[in-house]
């Protein structure tokens, strides 16, 4: 199989090669030239363990990595999760089912594609022979996941610039606390936007990024897309099979990559009835697919963070499909998007979408509501997914963290702190950061003299 990128001027990569690249040289994104048809797999698939099933899934697309290879680096990435299930579903009432996402290394839901995106790395270092070293800005959990998949792996190096006292002291901790050699925590004297337009610059100076082999952490990459596809249909499965094929699964939403990855399962014959778009204030794709206008708006701080998102990056791989699997029909529309940050899309699929939005006295509702009702402690993003449930038909709502990374939100909305044993043991643990100037040229002195 072959990965071409939505904008239709990158030629045909492999698998490997579109993951080690992320993003696509013309400025789109990668997907597969062509989306295998489940329908006919689906019986001898529902069976399967986890792994089993993320195995039998990448091996119709990471057609270029030899299958004991595949095997082993499936294994390895679902191996340090806690729960035996690794995405259980729990039934919490007769129509309502919550997948839990959040019994990897760090709690997230995004230690699934970056336990699995470490392996790859790790693979392709072995196989073609220079080191690699990531770079990238977080404001939170995308960079304590990304660390975790690179813990300690030779010949690799992760650098993570981060706000100094701008992230929560739990998700600090889990950067900042690891032991491991090969993990730089940058914490920088300035804002988000701050690291993320240092990113920028260092990844702009090609001369720079080409001589350390620079990587960049980002949710664009395909292996994250395909990696999240498998707990949507691994929780298919295990719904009975008579609820299977009018769930909807809610899906706490920031940049469109984790409902697009299940959307994606629609077009390889996966019957799914319909996704949720639940968004909290920051809700530009609520807006988006109830009027048609998508209209970028400045970030407003929630306690939802990890949703504090405008720009809808994974949409563009949505589009593609939108218009036809046309890439001409895509580049204007980017275009526009970039240059105005607004588009008016006349048609888009409302049958299978539909959406909702969360404030933060919502979210702080939601959570007291669900613990009320259902004596069930959901994170403020997980939260979100709860407002306007149809108690009618079957509801599978994600749940993308474990509530006691955000302790303080969880005592105003419950007076108590939930909490995890491997959060508990950070604590004693010492913090080794680096802080440093937000400047381009402290990032990557620093970057040059550590980098593998
Ligand atoms: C990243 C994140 C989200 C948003 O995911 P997208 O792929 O950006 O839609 C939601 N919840 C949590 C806990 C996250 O870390």
């Amino acid at each position: 199989m072959k990965f071409i990128s939505t904008r239709g001027q990158t030629e045909p990569h492999s698998f490997s090669r579109a993951v080690a690249v992320g993003l696509a040289p013309d400025g789109g994104l990668f997907l597969p030239d062509l989306l295998p048809d489940l329908s006919l797999r689906l019986r001898a698939w529902s069976t399967a363990s986890y792994a089993e099933l993320c195995m039998e899934f990448f091996r119709l697309f990471a057609t270029d990595i030899p299958e004991e290879t595949l095997e082993r680096i499936v294994h390895r990435s679902y191996a340090t999760f806690s729960h035996p299930g690794i995405a259980p579903l729990r039934r919490l009432d007769q129509n309502l089912h919550v997948l839990e996402l959040f019994h990897g290394p760090t709690l997230a839901f995004k230690d699934f594609a970056l336990q699995l995106l470490g392996n790859l790395y790790e693979h392709q270092c072995a196989a073609g022979g220079a080191g690699i070293n990531v770079l990238g800005a977080t404001s939170g959990d995308t960079g304590a996941a990304a660390i975790h998949g690179l813990l300690g792996k030779p010949r690799t190096a992760i650098f993570i610039l981060y706000p100094e006292g701008r992230v929560s002291p739990l998700q600090e901790r889990q950067m900042a606390c690891t032991g491991a050699a090969n993990v730089h925590a940058l914490a920088i004297d300035g804002s988000f936007d701050d690291a993320q337009r240092i990113l920028k610059e260092a990844f702009g100076d090609q001369a720079f990024a080409a001589r350390h082999r620079l990587s960049a952490v980002n949710s664009i990459n395909l292996a994250r897309i395909l990696a999240q596809c498998v707990y949507y249909l691994h929780a298919w499965f295990q719904l009975p099979a008579g609820e299977r094929e009018d769930a909807e699964f809610v899906v706490p939403t920031g940049n469109f990559g984790n409902v697009l990855a299940g959307w994606l399962l629609t077009r390889m014959q996966v019957p799914i009835r319909g996704f949720r778009i639940a968004t909290n204030q920051n809700d530009i794709l609520h807006r988006l697919f109830n009027t048609g206008e998508y209209q970028v708006e400045a970030v407003r701080p929630s306690l939802a963070p990890s949703m504090d998102i405008q720009v809808a990056s994974n949409f563009e791989r949505f589009l593609y499909y939108a218009v036809g699997e046309d890439s001409a029909a895509v580049r204007p529309v980017m275009e526009r998007i970039q240059a105005t940050g607004a588009y008016y899309f006349p048609k888009l699929e409302r049958d299978i979408f539909s959406t909702s939005r969360a404030d933060d006295a919502d979210i702080l509702h939601l959570i007291r509501q669900t613990h009320q009702r259902y004596h069930y402690v959901v994170d403020p993003h997980t939260a979100c997914a709860f407002q306007g449930l149809n108690p009618d038909r079957t509801s599978v709502v994600l749940a993308t963290a474990h509530p006691a990374k955000f302790p303080a939100v969880m005592r105003q909305a419950l007076d108590f702190e939930p909490t995890h044993p491997s959060l508990e043991e950070l604590k004693s643990r010492p913090i080794v950061k680096h802080r440093l100037p937000a400047d381009v040229s402290a990032v990557k002195a620093y970057v040059a003299a550590h980098a593998v």
